[in-house]
């Protein structure tokens, strides 16, 4: 039985041995210690000097941490690093933050830890920038006091030496990369930019949190030679910083590494004991702000922004936008002084209408003057011949012996009022003709439409019945220049009297009625004269349009703009029944309010 069983062991045991040397069921599942080593990139931006951080021994951790493999660490630039992830030469990347996000956009990098280093506060909140200038420099306080001043960085793709910085001085309105300062870029090591501030080549330097602090630890500098341009005191965090901060490095695994390895790796770094510079792994942070970093940069995986915002454009087409700008507000200001000139010319040539309308009625109140002189003189000479017949009679009675008293006093008396009469017609006859600025007041317009018949009976021979019917609301008023309102009145009983002059005495008659209509107060004076054609009607209102002999066609023009000059019109229409015209003129009636009575007369 014995035999049997070590016959049985020595006959298994080879086979045994072959199975298990040949499945790797005793080395790790994915042992690879026999083909090609584990690349690490690292991005060789961080010097071991300023952060006391080396990456030299995390092969030989990882390596002891995941037996059967070999791990090699690989030193790259920031190009070489993105190269080698596009041709998957490398299974893992170590690189900044603004890196990662960018690998992770392109190649699809996930990141597996984030690197914790004694001074960071939480996973987010690791780095962020700190923004320098000599203490003696008192103009410079806030990332605004330094438009037009030179900036020291170390290079454009820094993270915590330029873009945490770059976002804030953009909400401060200052882009670094549009010109609105000076930007000195002074390459690796960063501490190249704290000298470039020393030495005067810079007014302020971009570096990234703790460098300050730890450079002054080593006694490289003292930290009361410089000053913090918009300090931003973030609670816990123990160094200064002129900015939020932003997530520290990740370990990315490459698109296509085998999920196992990374979780093996992950696993590693998470529970490896502090480097002797203090460096942890932590569980990967989340580097949101660091792409909304971008997005507000407009860089990286959001450089496309710069062509199809506002913001991008105005920045990619700066001198453009401020040329179409400039032209834009030139042609405004070309405009305004355009319209001004206008305004002004404009201005100006109402003023000389006016003038000229105004001289024109002036002569219009002349011509009818002229042509009622028969009238006048009439007018004068009664009250001449009555003072004379008064004044001879006087010089009879004295020259035939004693005057009785009383009756040269009755006799003086009536010398007196024809001398009134007489100076009376003269006073009328100058105010009509005098020229004069146009005067508005409220007046019952049926007082001004009597005044015009009783002027129009005085200056005229031979006067055609003139019947007022006032339908108007009592005391009705008007505001309006009732003296130009008279005129217009005067102009049309006297056409209406010229158009009526061939008839028989007993049909001449002139009506006018007043009434009311919607919104306005209309005056009618119709006549009997006789039919007028259309076409004749339709020439009426044009200036020099006349049928007189001695007519100057000025009358109905000017009455028409006195009308409109209102607020009004002029109207004229075949009278119903004919034959005869009727002129309207519609007034505005809202200007005043009054009561008045009601009236209606005739006169001849
Ligand atoms: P004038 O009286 O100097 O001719 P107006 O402008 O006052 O100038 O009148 C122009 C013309 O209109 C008159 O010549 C006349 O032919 C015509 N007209 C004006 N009023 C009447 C009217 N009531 N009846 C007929 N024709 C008229």
């Amino acid at each position: 039985m014995r035999s049997c069983f070590f016959r049985y062991i020595r006959a298994v045991l080879p086979f045994l041995f072959a199975v298990l040397t040949s499945t790797d069921l005793i080395a790790a599942p994915l042992d690879n210690s026999s083909n090609m080593p584990i690349r690490i990139g690292v991005l060789a931006y961080r010097g071991p000097d300023e952060t006391g951080t080396s990456w030299s021994e995390l092969p030989a951790r990882l390596a002891k941490a995941i037996p059967g493999y070999r791990f090699e660490m690989r030193e790259m630039s920031g190009t070489e690093l993105s190269d080698a992830v596009e041709q998957s030469d490398l299974e893992f990347v170590l690189t900044n933050s603004s890196q990662y996000v960018l690998l992770a956009a392109a190649f699809g990098i996930k990141r597996i830890a984030t690197v914790m280093l004694p001074e960071t506060l939480s996973q987010e909140q690791a780095i962020g920038s700190t923004v320098l200038t000599l203490a003696d420099r008192h103009d410079l306080n806030q990332f605004a006091d330094l438009r037009g001043k030179r900036i020291a960085s170390v290079a454009n793709d820094a993270f915590g030496g330029y873009l945490a910085a770059a976002r804030e001085f953009l909400g401060a309105g200052i882009d670094l990369e549009a010109g609105d300062v000076e930007m000195v870029y002074v390459g690796f090591p960063m501490r190249n930019a704290i000298n470039a501030l020393r030495t005067g080549t810079a007014d302020a330097a971009i570096v990234r949190t703790c460098l300050l602090e730890q450079l002054a630890a080593k006694g490289v500098l003292q930290p009361a030679e410089f000053k913090l341009v918009s300090p931003r005191p973030i609670s816990g965090f123990r160094c200064a910083s002129s900015t939020p901060l932003y997530p520290d490095w990740p370990m990315a695994a490459a698109r296509g590494v085998d999920q196992h390895l990374a979780k093996q790796v992950a696993m590693a770094l998470l529970s490896m004991p502090a480097s002797p510079g203090g460096l942890t792994w932590d569980i990967p942070a989340d580097y949101q702000s660091v792409s909304a970093l971008y997005r507000d940069l407009m860089i990286g995986p959001y450089v496309d922004l710069r062509t199809t915002t506002f913001r991008g454009l105005l920045k990619a087409y700066r001198p453009h936008v401020l040329i179409s700008l400039f032209l834009l507000v030139a042609t405004v200001i070309y405009m305004i002084w355009l319209i001004r000139r206008h305004t002004t010319e404009l201005r100006a040539a109402r003023a000389q209408t006016r003038e000229l309308q105004k001289e024109a009625e002036h002569m219009a109140r002349l011509s009818i003057l002229g042509e009622m002189a028969g009238t006048l003189a009439h007018e004068l000479n009664q009250p001449l011949t009555t003072i004379a017949t008064f004044a001879q009679g006087l010089e009879r009675r004295c020259a035939a012996g004693p005057v009785d008293p009383a009756m040269v006093a009755e006799a003086n008396r009536e010398i007196v009022a024809q001398t009134e009469r007489a100076a009376n017609v003269i006073r009328r006859v100058r105010a009509f003709t005098r020229k004069r600025m146009a005067v508005r007041e409220c007046k019952p317009i049926v007082n001004t439409v009597e005044e015009s018949i009783d002027l129009f009976s005085n200056l005229l021979p031979d006067l055609p019945e003139i019947t007022l019917d006032n339908r108007l609301p009592m005391g009705a008023e008007i505001e309006a220049d009732h003296l130009q309102l008279q005129e217009l009145l005067l102009n049309l009983m006297k056409n209406a009297a010229d158009a009526m002059r061939e008839l028989p005495a007993t049909d001449r008659e002139i009506s006018i009625v007043l009434a009311q209509e919607e919104g306005s107060i209309s005056i009618a004076v119709a006549d009997h004269g006789p039919a007028v054609s259309a076409e004749t009607i339709a020439h009426l209102f044009e200036p020099f349009f006349t049928t007189k002999p001695d007519g100057m066609g000025l009358g109905l023009s000017i009455c028409r703009s006195i009308a409109e000059a209102h607020g009004g019109r002029l109207d004229v229409a075949p009278r119903s029944p004919p034959p005869g015209l009727v002129f309207r003129i519609n007034l505005p009636a809202d200007s005043c309010h009054g009561k008045r009575p009601a009236s209606s007369h005739s006169r001849r």
